[in-house]
């Protein structure tokens, strides 16, 4: 009896921490699998707990009806189909194999044997849906067996499964002989083999849904919980056994213990089965609190992601719609002017007729034609450029590109973009420098630019009056033996309109523009802070917004650069107009009539173009609109450069440049080839160089960029 004892006793630990560790999982895990294993171990635990307590107890089994004494387990037995349901074998819902109908006969025999001892009806319960289990665990491993190569996974739990109804099996038919020594009895090994199979059950669970990884990371109950329902259940589990011992004392010395019939101690039984029932109800509460609470976490969830994503769609919407406007209305700018520059040369044609004043009013209007032309154009390449970069973004490929520069150049370029703006304008625009910026940097000059001119640009954009001031300090943040690394701030202060503080958040999500009512009229993607904070991402800056809604804005960035001079920025214009100045009179001033250079263009305006660009700088040029006829060409005459355009139907013009370069006979072999091209991604450049073009002119070029080049790779003597 004490071995029988103690298995109980086992058997109901083992139970409870089943229970506590299925309902932790369910609770972390919604599966239908965690939420049979749990009723299937609270049913056993109903028989299992009243059982093991009035055996420990009263040294004896409770004398119950059958009905009674069995109702947790076979309850048990027919939630173990449903749970071996649950788990979704890969594919061997349809699968069957005759091998997993081998427990029939097995168990019919066994069914015979034993049913003298446990009544038909439960017999016949038990035998059914333990077949039922067993053929579908033998299934799912015969399935496993033939698909193991295909990456089905290991049947844990009808593993588990199988071998806890073998057991239970191997139980019950060994109650029905009777054995000359407990040793030998196969009854004991088999129950503890059973307790062991309840408790690897819920970690077999465990590793049969470990493979899909936490699919729900919300914790619904606290640690702290689950602790609290483990402690009350082991209390109330603990209160049964103190009632069941004062009730065994109790009733013994009452003197109406001698009537035999009536078995005075089947009260214990039925108070035990009472208090397993209350932590059965008490249980099956909890998964219901916490099944309403995951509900409405996850309706509050879905209606949040819906929210989310109908408002990135408005987004996305309104980015189209808005787009197509903004790139619109510069090209009709372009269009129209063009005609009205069209209509005014065809009316002027002849200008003899005309008079001084009327001359130069009509050459006035053209100009001022022309010039709406230039500011359209180049809003539209803006806004290319801004899709461009937004959507090397989206792709991944974006780069930092580091290089010394020199933080006077990059602010006197953005001071003459932003200056001229806030000009237009009448907008007071200034850029200060604090004591100790150094000039000398390490850094993406190009994209500290970019981020620079999309800020002072918005500030421009959305103040109406007053002023748009820059702000530029820099303070130590880290030194090491070979570097010095600075906090740059930059801080552009505006007194536009300001922005509402509830859109403050929404500010850098992508197509976001906010506050239309106040600036519809004003052009813009919903791109530009995307973009600025993505670059200050990539370097590892940050940017903030501080804005009273209707006084103004200020944004700071700040951006850690190596410094590799400690000269002072100090009069930043003084000191790069020097060098930008001298570039730029030298490109002005291009004359170089000895000069004889080749362009091959597919596009005829693109030809007219280059022609029109270096109209006065007396350089003889030839053009030809494909590979074949530059080919002809550079046999005849020797260049001093020759332009050609990249993609160029029949013959491209990395093919033409190598059949030039690889005809030894040819003048032009060593001449310096310029490749001209619309391709503007990241790497383009070096992708051309390494074709072995000399260098990379990007279109739309304009005249500066086309001088400076040429100024590059012409002889001394020929300019
Ligand atoms: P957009 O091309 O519309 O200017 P941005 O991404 O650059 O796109 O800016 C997003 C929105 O942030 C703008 O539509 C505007 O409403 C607001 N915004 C940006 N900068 C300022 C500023 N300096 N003052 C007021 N509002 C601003």
């Amino acid at each position: 009896m004490v071995f029988e004892q103690c298995i109980s006793i086992s058997l109901i630990i083992v139970n409870l921490i089943s229970i506590v560790i299925c309902l932790y999982q369910y609770v972390k895990r919604p599966c239908k699998t965690f939420a049979f294993a749990v009723v299937f171990f609270l049913a056993n635990f109903l028989s299992n707990y009243y059982w093991g307590i009035y055996l420990f107890v009263m040294d004896d089994y409770p004398n119950v009806s059958s009905f009674f004494a069995y109702f947790g387990w076979n309850f048990a037995f027919l939630v173990l189909p449903a749970m071996l349901h649950s788990l979704h074998h890969y594919g061997d819902v349809k699968f069957f194999s005759w091998i997993s109908l081998i427990p029939i006969p097995i168990n019919i025999i066994q069914l015979l044997l034993y049913i003298k001892y446990g009544g038909i009806f439960n017999n016949v319960w038990q035998v059914f849906f333990t077949t039922v289990a067993s053929c579908m665990c033998l299934n799912s491993i015969v399935f496993y067996v033939k698909h193991r190569s295909t990456g089905v996974r290991l049947p844990y739990v009808s593993v588990i499964v199988l071998l806890y109804i073998f057991f239970e099996y191997a139980m019950w038919t060994s109650s029905c002989f009777s054995w000359r020594s407990e040793v030998i009895n196969p009854y004991n090994y088999a129950s503890i083999f059973d307790i062991i199979c309840y408790f690897l059950l819920p970690f077999a669970i465990i590793k049969y849904y470990s493979i899909d990884g936490d699919n729900n990371s919300v914790e619904y109950v606290s640690k702290i919980s689950g602790y609290l329902y483990t402690a009350l259940v082991l209390v109330i589990c603990f209160s049964g056994y103190f009632l069941a011992v004062w009730m065994r004392n109790t009733l013994s010395s009452s003197i109406d213990l001698l009537d035999e019939q009536s078995d005075p101690y089947k009260i214990i039984a039925v108070i035990l089965f009472i208090i397993a029932l209350f932590i059965v109800l008490f249980s099956v509460a909890v998964i219901f609190v916490v099944r309403v609470m995951q509900k409405s976490d996850e309706s509050k969830r879905a209606v949040m992601e819906k929210t989310v994503a109908e408002r990135a769609s408005h987004a996305k919407s309104d980015f189209l719609a808005n787009m197509s406007h903004e790139i619109r209305t510069p090209i009709n700018a372009v269009l129209g002017m063009n005609e009205m520059i069209l209509q005014d040369s065809l009316r002027f044609r002849d200008v003899s007729h005309l008079d001084e004043s009327e001359a130069k009013s009509a050459f006035r209007d053209i100009c001022r034609y022309s010039g709406d032309i230039d500011s359209a154009g180049k809003s539209l390449l803006s806004i290319i450029n801004d899709i461009l970069d937004f959507s090397k973004i989206e792709a991944g490929r974006m780069e930092v590109v580091n290089a010394d520069y020199k933080l006077s150049q990059v602010l006197n370029d953005v001071y003459n973009i932003i200056s001229f703006r806030a000009l237009a304008k009448d907008l007071k625009f200034d850029i200060k420098i604090g004591k100790s910026v150094p000039d000398g940097l390490y850094g993406d000059s190009v994209r500290i630019r970019q981020v620079l001119i999309n800020l002072l640009n918005n500030s421009v954009k959305y103040t109406k009056r007053g002023s748009v001031i820059l702000s530029v300090n820099a303070y130590i943040r880290d030194v090491s033996e070979d570097n010095e690394i600075w906090d740059m701030i930059f801080s552009i202060e505006d007194t536009g309109i300001g922005i509402k503080q509830e859109d403050i958040d929404k500010l850098f999500d992508k197509f976001e523009r906010v506050d239309l009512a106040n600036n519809s009229s004003v052009e813009g993607t919903g791109l530009g802070l995307v973009i600025v904070k993505n670059l200050l991402d990539m370097m590892n800056g940050n940017v903030s917004v501080q804005s009273t809604y209707g006084q103004g804005s200020v944004f700071t960035v700040v951006l850690p650069q190596v410094v590799k001079s400690k000269e002072l920025v100090g009069d930043f214009r003084a000191k790069s107009e020097q060098s930008i100045d001298s570039l730029k009179s030298k490109a002005e001033i291009l004359y170089a009539p000895d000069a004889h250079i080749l362009v091959v263009d597919d596009t005829h305006v693109n030809l007219t173009v280059v022609k029109g660009l270096l109209k006065n700088t007396g350089i003889n040029i030839d053009t030809v609109d494909n590979g074949d006829d530059a080919i002809r060409m550079s046999e005849k005459n020797k260049y001093d450069i020759i332009l050609m355009d990249s993609r160029m139907p029949v013959m491209d013009g990395t093919t033409a440049m190598n059949l030039i370069k690889s005809d030894e006979g040819n003048p032009n072999v060593n001449v310096p080839f310029i490749c001209l091209t619309a391709d503007a991604v990241d790497g383009a450049r070096e992708r051309y160089i390494a074709d072995g073009f000399t260098d990379y002119l990007v279109k739309p070029m304009n005249s500066d960029a086309l001088k400076s080049m040429l100024m590059r790779y012409l002889e001394k003597e020929r300019v």
